[in-house]
């Protein structure tokens, strides 16, 4: 059976971008859809709404072997390439290095020349809070089997910020069965995090928040709190009471300090005034607090409680601010994630172009029965499908290695072909994955080789996924940590159940994570070496 035309272009991989993009802006989706916020801060999916309007044209227009170039979010050209090739080429937010500032970047943001695209915002394939879930279930999941014998049950884990990323904390941490306590100063993210069930309850009151959390500790509760404050007040608290966390991170959004983190010295609404009045004051007293921040999780982390950086670059700006042993806490990769990105694993996401959850129960099933031996993903698929709804079009993540996400590829090309799903299914990844970035204070973080800043790894990665065919390639400046601290680049691919998509797709998912394998082993890795000799991808072994 053959699936139905796409409704608005003229081909499924166009319709696919044109739906992911307005995917990104559902306002269920979107953090601010009225200003193209998709997450993180100011991550945009277009520039401006004359660029998304022109994107949506040019999509509509787009024939099958033509490429659209985006420029920082607003599209400049469409060119003749050809079928095989990607119908989108996206860039976004690069700098030459020496003016990669959010000083620079501001001022050319002031004048409409450049776009914040985040990793996913600018690329269209974010999917909600249910993307970062997995990984921070992966996270923690890690934590407990490193600290805790497989098991947050009777821990107490604090951290801060309930955006779009860090809204997935408070699941992520109760699917390990945790206790989560999170400060949150904007009261409106709270109600949104209880709105899709990800959060438990909202409690006003510092000491009250303590108290029932301490309270669920004690009885082995699963429960999580968002407590409205300001996360330096709440870690105040912590330590003027002596409640030592059993686990400590942050996910506000300290690596734009204008406009994502909110100092703790002003309410909230005078950050908004000031922000706009007087950008040198405000930045003064953002960094003045993440100072205190830092300062404060390494006290607590003296105390005894696990404490690492959760990616949002705060221990830098801590460090730029004067506060010398900022860094004496790690990030989360090296301790928990690396020897994943080692085995080519990461954020694998697929999403139902139909719009239906039952082809995502579909595909679910058809997961489920290819990796019957992984336990930590069979628990993860029951555990989503009990506790995660969907925001704008159904879709599902899970953490797959090198060798698996080919595989599940080319079985969901598979039940396009056959009509077991109503239309085609986008596949694709976040960009903090083994081989498409490059982010010393993150993913890249104590590489043992010492080459955290190198950053030729995502650029190839981008070549090699425009070279292998996928729907749309994009490489981004700054996701995640900010201007200057990190390269990274994605991939989409569309499995439309058509034989050159089945081409397409064998070797996209194949080279895709094939590049973090052979990133990992040349800085020598053993994990990565015998993960790149069973998948011939040992450059060495291959010349022999
Ligand atoms: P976001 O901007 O949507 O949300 C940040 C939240 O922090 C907001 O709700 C804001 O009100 C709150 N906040 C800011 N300052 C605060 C303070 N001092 N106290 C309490 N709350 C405060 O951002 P997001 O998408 O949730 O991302 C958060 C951070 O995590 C970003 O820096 C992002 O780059 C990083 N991140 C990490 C990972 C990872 O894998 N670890 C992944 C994605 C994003």
């Amino acid at each position: 059976m053959s699936i139905a035309a796409p409704k608005r272009c003229k081909g499924w991989l166009q319709e696919a971008a044109l739906l992911m993009l307005l995917n990104n802006l559902h306002p269920d989706v979107a953090e601010r859809p009225e200003e193209l916020i998709v997450y993180g801060g100011r991550g945009k999916a277009a520039r401006n709404q004359e660029a998304l309007d022109l994107i949506i044209k040019a999509l509509e227009h787009l024939e099958n072997d033509e490429s659209l170039l985006i420029q920082s979010g607003k599209p400049v050209a469409i060119l003749q390439t050809h079928e095989d090739a990607p119908r989108v080429l996206i860039s976004n937010s690069q700098l030459v290095p020496n003016w990669a500032t959010w000083e620079h970047f501001d001022e050319l943001e002031k004048k409409g020349l450049m776009m914040y695209g985040q990793m996913t915002a600018g690329s269209w394939i974010y999917i909600g809070s249910q993307g970062i879930v997995q990984g921070t279930y992966e996270t923690y999941a890690a934590v407990a089997a490193k600290h805790f014998g497989g098991s947050l049950k009777g821990t107490l884990n604090v951290t801060a910020g309930l955006g779009g990323m860090g809204g997935a904390q408070p699941l992520a941490i109760t699917m390990n069965e945790g206790v989560a306590l999170i400060a949150e100063v904007e009261e409106w993210r709270i109600d949104k995090r209880l709105e899709t069930r990800y959060l438990d309850y909202k409690i006003k009151d510092l000491d009250a928040a303590i108290d029932r959390a301490l309270e669920a500790k004690a009885k082995g509760e699963a429960i999580s709190i968002g407590v409205h404050a300001n996360a330096v007040h709440l870690l105040a608290r912590l330590l003027e009471r002596n409640v030592v966390p059993d686990t400590l991170t942050d996910q506000t959004s300290a690596h734009d300090p204008l406009i994502g983190y909110i100092p703790h010295t002003i309410s909230l609404a005078e950050a908004n005034q000031l922000r706009q009045s007087n950008p040198d004051a405000y930045l003064k007293l953002s960094y003045a607090s993440m100072h205190q921040h830092v300062a404060y999780m390494l006290d607590l982390q003296k105390h005894g409680a696990i404490t690492f950086d959760y990616g949002n670059n705060i221990r830098a700006r801590a460090k730029e601010d004067g506060l010398e042993n900022a860094f004496d806490f790690p990030g989360f990769v090296p301790a928990y994630i690396r020897p994943l990105f080692c085995e080519g694993k990461g954020p694998f996401r697929w999403a139902a172009l139909s719009g239906d959850p039952a082809d995502i129960a579909v595909t679910d099933q058809v997961i489920a029965d290819m990796f019957p031996e992984n336990e930590s993903l069979q628990r993860w698929l029951k555990l989503a499908k009990e506790r995660i709804a969907f925001q704008g079009l159904p879709a599902r993540i899970c953490w797959l290695g090198q060798g698996e996400r080919e595989k599940a590829g080319l079985a969901f090309n598979e039940l396009v072909r056959t009509g077991k799903v109503k239309a085609p299914i986008v596949i694709g990844r976040d960009h903090l994955d083994t081989g498409s970035v490059a982010s010393p204070n993150r993913e890249t973080e104590a590489m043992l080789d010492g080459s955290d800043a190198v950053a030729d790894w995502p650029l190839l990665n981008a070549l090699l996924n425009t070279a292998g065919g996928a729907s749309w390639v994009s490489l981004h400046h700054g996701g995640g940590v900010g201007m200057g601290y990190s390269i990274h680049a994605g991939m989409v691919i569309v499995a439309d159940g058509t034989d050159t998509a089945e081409r397409r797709l064998a070797r996209v998912l194949r080279n895709d994570p094939g590049i973090g394998v052979i990133r990992h082993a040349d800085a020598g890795y053993d994990i990565a070496k015998d993960v790149a000799r069973k998948h011939r991808l040992d450059l060495k072994e291959k010349l022999a």
